[in-house]
């Protein structure tokens, strides 16, 4: 098993061309050593471009934060996977429960980005979570078996053969962690993140080798190193400490631990 860590920076609806100037001139330096780790920052499309001259050449990769479920056409206001991938993205994060919560985004309508991506060679970060009011029914692996299968089930022939070149990632947040000061366990986080792999190994065993099942909600410097010593936990997805660089630099390092990179 050689999974490499992966961080990501989810900036959210923060920043501006100043801000963003300083935060990435920082960062730049801060992590070019960080070799045993992938991180990259997902921003807001208007600065994908600054994002992109800044970033080009650097160990720190750039990505969106959604994309349309359309390829193109008459969809006022919306960004297609194409048009992001102008500007070089590695990543698009889709799924977000902020967007499923506050844009009522579908099941049916993630597995569309998700296509998307695939289709424009960018690679996705599908996030899955349940809510507190599902916590507390009881019912937690059955959403994120469903919202897992809203993907999965999408990947016919060669879509699944694209998704496995992709090496398509997956995040596990539980709604009431992001954004809450209240993580997981990392047993909590482990034991999903098995279920997520198992659904994974289901369509193709060696996906589920490969692919990145990332921790998200309230990670800090304090708690990643327990979260991201558990066996299928390959990285964070980190909101709140990816807008301070010494923060997100430390959280990255302790992804990139010798002790936490599979042999
Ligand atoms: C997120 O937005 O994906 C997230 C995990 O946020 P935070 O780290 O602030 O909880």
């Amino acid at each position: 098993m050689m999974r490499r860590p992966l961080v990501i920076g989810n900036w959210k609806m923060h920043g501006n061309l100043v801000k963003n100037q300083a935060l990435l001139t920082r960062m730049v330096p801060m992590f070019n050593h960080l070799k045993q780790v992938d991180v990259a920052v997902c921003l807001p499309f208007t600065y994908l471009f600054q994002a992109q001259m800044m970033l080009a050449g650097t160990s720190i990769a750039w990505g969106a934060q959604n994309v349309s479920q359309f390829e193109e056409g008459a969809y006022t206001g919306s960004i297609s996977a194409m048009m992001v991938r102008d500007f070089q993205c590695r990543y698009a994060i889709i799924g977000h429960s902020e967007r499923r919560a506050l844009s009522h985004e579908s099941y049916k309508s993630a597995a569309n980005r998700f296509m998307q991506l695939l289709n424009a060679g960018i690679t996705p970060i599908f996030c899955v979570g349940e809510t507190d009011a599902e916590k507390q029914a009881g019912m937690a692996e059955t959403i994120v078996t469903r919202q897992m299968h809203a993907a999965l089930d999408a990947l016919e022939g060669n879509w699944l053969a694209e998704a496995i070149r992709l090496n398509a990632v997956f995040a596990y947040e539980p709604v009431w962690a992001i954004g809450t000061g209240l993580n997981a366990t990392p047993e909590q986080a482990q034991q999903m993140h098995m279920l997520m792999r198992d659904l994974i190994a289901r369509r193709d065993a060696e996906f589920a080798e490969n692919a990145r099942i990332l921790y998200g909600g309230s990670v800090n410097p304090d708690n990643a190193a327990e979260i991201f010593a558990m066996p299928d936990i390959d990285g964070g997805l980190i909101g709140r400490c990816s807008l301070d660089a010494e923060q997100f630099h430390q959280i990255c390092m302790l992804a990139g631990k010798p002790e936490n990179v599979p042999a």
